[in-house]
């Protein structure tokens, strides 16, 4: 077995969508980045590469490669889930906590499970999801920005 861990950041801006777990959750405020920014799919791809000892996203989808702008991160996931298979190694469970004052995340839970899990091939009951808020503190709680942390475990006697 292997544990991976992964966090990632992305910043808050007027005029971008918010999408998290591939899912577009109605907001005034979108995250920022190259690719879609969903910060939940990236700090999945991360526990998961690191897991798998694997170069992390920031190696593999580059914020320099063009081809990525707008990138959907589902799609990055698949490719993050085609590297693991290659390398003999499988999905057993993860786990993600989602640090967001706004908007409410609990109507999208499970859709984002379910878009995760179809992606990673496992069933949801493999993929936990939660959010937090951060009471109004810090850059969470100034709803400046969303954090996002991940941790997985692999089997690899496949
Ligand atoms: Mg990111």
């Amino acid at each position: 077995m292997r544990i991976g861990n992964g966090v990632d950041v992305h910043q808050l801006v007027f005029g971008r969508p918010l999408i998290l777990g591939g899912v577009r959750l109605p907001s005034d405020l979108g995250l920022a980045g190259h690719s879609d920014a969903d910060v939940v799919c990236h700090a999945l791809m991360d526990a998961l590469l690191s897991a798998a000892r694997l170069p992390d996203i920031g190696e593999l989808f580059p914020d320099s490669d063009p081809a990525l702008e707008g990138a959907n991160s589902l799609e990055l996931l698949a490719r993050v889930a085609g590297k693991l298979g290659e390398a003999g190694l499988s999905v057993v469970d993860c786990d993600i906590t989602l640090c967001a004052d706004a908007p409410k995340i609990a109507p999208h839970k499970r859709a984002m499970r379910e878009n995760i899990a179809r992606t990673l091939g496992v069933s949801v009951e493999c993929v936990g999801l939660k959010a937090t808020t951060f009471e109004g503190l810090g850059f969470v709680g100034e709803k400046e920005g969303m954090a996002a942390i991940a941790t997985c475990l692999l089997d690899a006697r496949a």
